[in-house]
């Protein structure tokens, strides 16, 4: 890159989720000359690629939004218990809009490498579009979830049909009316997708490698007098999210399943299963540490998955059989309902794959499934897979995908060793994931930003974490992971989705003694990192 011509930054942040949103924001108050890239066309990541027929948030609409601003707290009104795509990606609209973030968003430019100038102690950004630009500081606010999965099906090329991920749904929706669909996939996103897509098309193909749980979410329109009770103290009202262990209220019990008799567990199950959404997995304290505990809950969501099915032998194929809440836990509108609908049929893959995708549909075995659409709700490569589709290289030429070969490895989820001055908004090694990711974000980003401020005053340029703390960390994250159940499922969480991926936990576990352990490293003057000029 030519000295000369490369314009710089303080902070280049590639991503305009909420993540890259609310960096620019903060940032930009700081006084900082922040541009942000952006792949889409559009800002709200997530919210903005995943379009697919029955998209919603599975933490409340209230708690799932920015705390930054009082104001927009205050006029931005939800309209349901859990909002859909298109009000959450109305609301990320709102944000740029109201904030006048677009005039530092470069939209349609997606980030192909950057690379650390040692001499220099820039960042080079180097975007498709053939410009680059340089950076004090690089911000991947590039999120968790944003890297799909398409499987290498052989004969994909072939299929004379249409074929959609769920995670790059086109805006202008796709007409499903009298066709006939199959979708691959039971996660979360198909489970929102299948009862929708069940009533538009002729006939719908679950083809499920692995069955799931999924607890009704019970969604509905958001009582006004509750929301104007929760803004006249809106920290009141998230006050209880922050100090839960997934970022979320769910008045989490400190009694253990098993001091319970079964009738007092059976009670707290059915009390959650009607109030619906994610809170069943915080009945009792031991249901993600103990197997006995979690058998417990996952016979009660068998027994409900019985009772909704009218066709034994398909409720047979659709019971889990690992722990719950071990893959992310489901949320849904009518799911397991669904398969009593003549016109939707459950072929069960996990002894028999998928082989092919053939010009007319979907081979599995010697049975042909014919089909106009195919739906791939097969997830995503998550957590490392966009930071991995860049070429971030550091000192001595380091790449990321080097260092990161054997499993990611940071430093608090913020920083790696050996890329100083590179962030992470809820990367690797942080709650993310398993948090109510808004609040993650906020944390991540007034994280960062705090740090900038403390350096400046200062007049340090550098940071960068310590071996010593980058090994410590990596342990505990582990350690805390192996006193749980998570370790042992076949989920993203361990990468376990993606061929060849190594399989490492890659979330923190515990958001609020992960945001203590943050705010103990500044008071400690930032322990575990080395600042510089
Ligand atoms: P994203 O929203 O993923 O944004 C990242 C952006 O970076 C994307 O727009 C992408 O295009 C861009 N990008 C990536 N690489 C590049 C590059 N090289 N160059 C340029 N741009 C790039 N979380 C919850 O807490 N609760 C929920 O209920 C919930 N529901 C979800 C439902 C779905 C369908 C999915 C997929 C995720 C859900 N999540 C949920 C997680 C969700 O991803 C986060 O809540 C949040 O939206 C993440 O914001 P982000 O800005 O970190 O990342
Ligand atoms: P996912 O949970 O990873 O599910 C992917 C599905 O595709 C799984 O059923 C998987 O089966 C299947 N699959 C993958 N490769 C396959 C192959 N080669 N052959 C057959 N089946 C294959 O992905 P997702 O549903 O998109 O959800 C990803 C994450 O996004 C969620 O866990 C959640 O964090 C978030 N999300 C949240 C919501 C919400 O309600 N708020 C909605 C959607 C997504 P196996 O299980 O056998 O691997």
């Amino acid at each position: 890159m030519a000295e000369a011509t490369v314009r710089g930054f303080d902070a280049v942040v590639v991503g305009a989720g909420f993540g890259g949103l609310y960096a620019l924001w903060r940032l930009r108050g700081l006084g900082m000359s922040v541009r942000v890239y952006e792949g889409g066309s559009g800002v709200g990541g997530t919210w903005f690629w995943n379009r697919y027929p029955g998209a919603r948030c599975d933490v409340e609409s209230l708690a799932y939004s920015y705390s930054f601003s009082p104001e927009l707290e205050q006029e931005w009104v939800w309209t349901e218990r859990y909002a859909s795509q298109p009000e959450i990606l109305r609301y990320a609209n709102h944000v740029a809009d109201r904030f006048d973030l677009r005039r530092d968003i470069q939209l349609n430019t997606r980030i192909e490498s950057a690379i650390f100038d040692e001499q220099s102690g820039r960042w080079n950004v180097r975007a498709d579009d053939g410009t680059g630009v340089s950076a004090q500081y690089c911000i991947m606010a590039t999120g968790c979830l944003s890297s799909r999965n398409t499987p290498d099906f052989p004969g994909l090329e072939t299929f004379r049909g249409a074929h959609h991920h769920t995670g790059s749904w086109p805006a202008e929706g796709v007409d499903l009316e009298g066709k006939r669909v199959g979708i691959i996939g039971t996660g979360s996103s198909a489970i929102q997708a299948i009862p929708i897509i069940a009533e538009q098309a002729e006939h719908l193909h679950v083809f499920q490698r692995t069955p799931n749980y999924s607890i009704p979410a019970r969604n509905g329109p958001l009582d006004p007098g509750f929301q104007e009770k929760v803004k006249a103290d809106y920290e009141a009202f998230r006050q209880p999210f922050l100090g839960g262990m997934f970022g979320l209220d769910f008045s989490p019990h400190d009694r253990l399943a098993m001091d319970a008799t079964p009738g007092e567990r059976r009670e707290m199950y059915e009390r959650r299963w009607a109030e619906g959404g994610l809170a069943l997995i915080g009945s009792f304290a031991d249901l993600l540490s103990s197997q006995e505990a979690n058998d417990t809950a996952a016979e009660f969501i068998r027994g409900k998955i019985r009772e909704i099915v009218d066709d034994p032998e398909v409720a047979e194929k659709l019971l889990p059989d690992s722990p719950v809440a071990c893959k992310r836990p489901c949320a849904d509108t009518g799911y397991f309902e669904t398969y009593n609908r003549p016109d939707v049929t459950l072929v069960d893959i996990s002894d028999t794959p998928i082989d092919e995708i053939t010009p007319a549909g979907v081979r599995v075995g010697d049975r042909e499934y014919e089909l106009d659409t195919i739906v791939f709700a097969t997830g995503f490569d998550a957590m490392t897979g966009s930071l991995m589709r860049i070429d971030i290289r550091g000192r001595a030429g380091l790449t990321l995908a080097e260092k990161w070969s054997g499993g990611p490895r940071t430093y608090l989820g913020l920083c790696t060793v050996g890329f100083p001055n590179l962030f992470t908004i809820t990367g690797p090694g942080s709650p993310s994931v398993l948090a109510n990711m808004i609040p993650a974000i906020e944390q991540h980003v007034d994280w960062i930003a705090d740090c900038f401020m403390h350096m400046r005053e200062r007049g340090l340029s550098v940071i960068e974490a310590t071996r010593e703390a980058e090994d410590a960390w990596v342990d505990h994250v582990n350690e805390r992971a192996d006193r749980t159940l998570y370790p042992s499922c076949n989920s993203w969480y361990v990468g376990a989705n993606i061929p060849g991926k190594p399989r490492v936990f890659m979330p923190y576990l515990g958001f609020p003694a992960y945001v203590e352990r943050c705010e103990e490293v500044v008071a400690r003057e930032y322990e575990g990192f080395e600042l510089s000029a």
